[in-house]
């Protein structure tokens, strides 16, 4: 298939191209190609497909109700808004369902669909400071001292990423036996001091969890001034850091802050969607992670981001990547092609799956987003595939 007349957003800027793809792989980049069935973009734009690294769900459903119809249905929620690879996110649980939930995350990586491709997991907690637990249940937070983490590393195939926070003990430790394993660690839900944070940045750790959304900053302790992950994550040229950019959780000013200090290489957005995003704002309360569970966090929809049911804290965003894209470009005033690397080479790379997918290269899968000048997602394309809309109902 021919993708014709494109303005492609490539790792060296946007260019006026054609782009052939063969067995699902893009094939060639550039102008006058030929071929029998040929798509005119008509000078839209075709970006790499969107990467996100954390979401917990949407359409009504949490990765953690532990379906196959849940996943598939969040996966399409994901691809219908131009994500065409996604990680599945858990919330703190007992580690029986987060078991579970990996068990069918496996499934679905194994299965093809008109959906976004599912590309792991990434465990958000139980190893979270109680004070910056955000919306996570304490009464199953754990400390990585006191347990064998097979559950993990037995499991090294599905699990790409974990939160880990890096003052508690056995975190420094924890964190080289999982990028022994190949998995990214992810630092934040903490309240650490730099003395505690240097140690796991040491081990391995590589990535910052929603950076300035439940992490810690700098304090007074001892009569001594620490800087604590906030500020050690930006000036780290190690560290990557997710960005919740759906202009709540982070405003563009924050946002602004970020790209300078850390750059598209190193800024990654994350939808941190939950089970609201694509719904109807309806004011009705849904639950964070398993559906049905006894003691659930309870959140409400407000204003185009999750709260907690008392309003006290945000639960996670209702946003999809695509929305934040156009927040970053027209609100953060971020260049478009540096904007999209923060959707798809970054997070790709994170969860180092950056020789497959993420940019528009050739060899690389044919996955890619289609955008009208307003960053509107006109088509999603998977493999060459182009995805057909869900017919959403409310
Ligand atoms: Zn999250």
């Amino acid at each position: 298939m021919l993708f014709k007349n494109a303005n492609a957003i490539t790792g060296r800027g946007i260019v006026k191209t054609d782009v052939l793809v063969k067995d699902g792989k893009i094939a060639r980049i550039e102008k006058g190609l030929f071929c029998e069935n040929t798509v005119d973009l008509g000078g839209n734009y075709l970006a790499p497909g969107f990467v996100d690294i954390h979401g917990h769900g949407g359409y009504g459903y949490d990765y953690m109700d532990n379906t196959a119809e849940a996943f598939e249905n969040i996966l399409r929620f994901q691809s219908d808004n131009g994500i065409t690879s996604a990680v599945a996110s858990t919330v703190t649980a007992p580690i029986e369902i987060i078991e579970k939930t990996i068990e069918t995350a496996r499934l679905a990586m194994k299965k093809k669909g008109d959906r976004a491709r599912l590309l792991g997991v990434h465990l958000e907690g139980p190893y979270l400071s109680v004070k910056n637990r955000g919306a996570h249940a304490e009464a199953y937070l754990r400390v990585p001292e006191n347990d064998d983490h097979g559950y993990i590393l037995d499991n090294a195939d599905v699990v790409k990423n974990v939160t880990v926070s890096p003052e508690l003990a056995g975190a420094a430790e924890l964190t080289e036996k999982l990028v022994g394993k190949g998995i990214t660690v992810s630092l934040g839900h903490d309240d650490a001091i730099l003395p505690e944070i240097l140690p796991v940045v040491k081990a391995g750790a590589t990535n910052l969890t929603h950076i300035y959304c439940a992490m810690s900053g700098v304090v007074m302790k001892d009569n001594k001034r620490y800087v604590g992950l906030r500020e050690y994550g930006l000036i780290d040229d190690n560290l990557t850091a997710e960005v919740i950019a759906d202009n709540h959780h982070m405003t563009p000013e924050l946002v602004k802050m970020v790209y300078k200090c850390k750059g598209a290489e190193r800024t990654c957005l994350v939808s941190d969607c939950l089970r609201a995003g694509g719904m109807k704002r309806d004011g009705r309360l849904y639950s964070l992670g398993k559906e049905g569970d006894e003691n659930p966090q309870k959140f409400k929809v407000a204003d185009g981001v999750a709260v907690l049911e008392d309003g006290s804290r945000y639960a996670g965003s209702i946003q999809p990547i695509s929305q934040m894209l156009k927040n970053i470009v027209f609100d953060a005033g971020i260049p478009l092609a540096e904007a999209i690397k923060t959707v798809s080479s970054t997070p790709a790379k994170i969860v180092k799956a950056d020789d497959k997918i993420g940019s528009i290269e050739v060899g690389k899968l044919a996955d890619f987003c289609v955008l009208d000048k307003d960053l509107n997602v006109l088509n999603t394309v998977i493999e060459g595939k182009i995805i057909k809309k869900k017919e959403i109902k409310q």
